[in-house]
């Protein structure tokens, strides 16, 4: 059996563990430049306020209900989702990290008859540790398992956020109660197309043939899928230890930038980030392509944002910062238009390998030790110290283009001087 574990509300909930005079109340977080509303508790939706909805929209609504209002964290929420999967990995031998908030546990050496206590545990265990509310659902196949977590989530106090569909009657009726649109996988555009056939709940999908899916279910998906509703796990758990084959930083400015300098110092940055996580993962990467993306007011009115790209493939593969700095300046030198109105950027770093399998040119000398070790203190110590003590000159020190964050609560879990006070 697997299970599927998924935080409620997960950024939401992550506020309310540092003020829990939140803990009943109406909480949205806010997404990048405070722009649209990416998290909602349960009194949140309970007002009406929508998913996805820009701010600005609900701002009447949301000061007259004093709803609590946050800009992300993601210092907060990624140190907390830390903590929620390391606590799973006690309770599971095998973790598969879906997302931020979700993951999958193989439960397949619990005996059937515990699977719902265990369950529960896993639950009580997570939200005891880490203050996140979890909801947990547990099936044959992966599929399934996030149908159940969909009921759990529906009805927390009926189902104690813990749903088991161990038998085919549990299964059927559960199918029966989720419309196709509510099922993992299948989209806006897949479902409307199910619907045209008749296909309105996930028990009608289940009951269909593995050659009409290969005909119009895009073949072999559709095929796992059907096979996954009737209880058949045709998708594995995934090993968690694969590497990234991309590694990718983007972000928006928080307000436009027109300056070559500017820009410059904010892909930088972004290299600085990306290189990290391609440290992290004991890699390297020989290609980098950085893209800019700016608004122009071409006539009057009309602000039509393009984009524009540049590609580099390097001479050896890299994961020292200023190796990649370097390589990128210049393509950021070519591709600024002075005037222009840039609003994001981004790195993306590719050809991925790993460092010790790094292939080196006959006309350059290899990374040379320093160089490494260099690198390796700056990660250890901006890990530890997490402010960014230390970084390249190039990355500027004033960052007017920075996302606005207005609404963020502190760093409670990673900065020494935002940490918590209690009287
Ligand atoms: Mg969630």
């Amino acid at each position: 059996m697997k299970a599927i574990v998924d935080c409620n509300s997960f950024y939401a909930a992550c506020e309310r563990v540092f003020k829990p005079s939140l803990h009943g109340k109406p909480v949205v977080v806010l997404s990048n430049n405070d722009g649209c509303i990416v998290s909602r508790t349960d009194e949140a939706k309970a007002l009406g306020i929508q998913m996805a909805g820009p701010y600005y929209q609900n701002k009447k609504e949301i000061e007259e209900n004093n709803v609590a209002v946050f800009s992300s964290n993601y210092h907060l929420y990624g140190d907390l989702s830390r903590r929620v999967m390391e606590t799973l990995r006690l309770l599971s031998p095998q973790v598969e990290v879906y997302s931020v908030d979700e993951s999958f546990l193989d439960l397949s050496g619990i005996d059937a008859g515990e699977l719902f206590e265990y369950a529960l545990f896993i639950k009580h265990t997570t939200e005891l540790w880490t203050g996140i509310p979890v909801s947990v659902g547990v099936a044959p196949t992966k599929v399934l398992s996030k149908v159940a977590n969909r009921l759990a989530k529906k009805d927390k106090s009926g189902t104690k956020g813990v749903v088991v569909l161990q038998t085919l009657e549990q299964q059927i009726e559960a199918l029966r109660k989720t419309a196709v649109e509510d099922i993992w996988g299948v989209g806006h555009a897949g479902s409307k197309m199910l619907r045209m056939f008749n296909v309105n709940t996930a028990w009608d999908l289940r009951n269909r043939s593995e050659q009409w899916a290969r005909k119009n279910l895009g073949g072999v998906v559709g095929v796992r899928l059907i096979k996954e509703l009737n209880g058949m796990p045709c998708i594995e758990m995934k090993n968690p230890l694969t590497t990234k084959k991309m590694i990718a930083t983007t972000r928006m400015f928080g307000k436009p930038v027109y300056e070559l300098k500017e820009l410059k110092e904010a892909v930088a940055t972004y290299i600085t980030r990306a290189s990290e996580k391609l440290r992290r993962q004991s890699s390297a990467a020989s290609a980098l392509s950085i893209f800019l993306v700016h608004s122009d007011n071409r006539n009057q009115q009309e602000y039509a944002p393009s984009s524009r790209s540049s590609y580099i493939t390097l001479p050896s593969a890299t994961y020292l910062t200023n190796v990649l700095i370097a390589h990128a300046m210049p393509l950021v030198e070519a591709l600024y238009n002075s005037g222009s109105k840039y609003i994001k950027a981004g790195v993306v770093l590719g050809n991925i390998v790993p460092c010790d399998m790094i292939q080196f040119n006959l006309f350059e000398a290899p990374e040379s030790a320093n160089a490494k070790q260099l690198m390796h203190m700056v990660d250890n110590i901006n890990f530890s110290m997490r402010n960014d003590i230390l970084k390249f000159a190039s990355a500027g020190t004033k960052k007017n283009w920075k996302m606005r964050q207005e609404m963020r609560s502190k760093r409670f879990t990673t900065r020494w001087e935002e940490l918590c006070i209690v009287k």
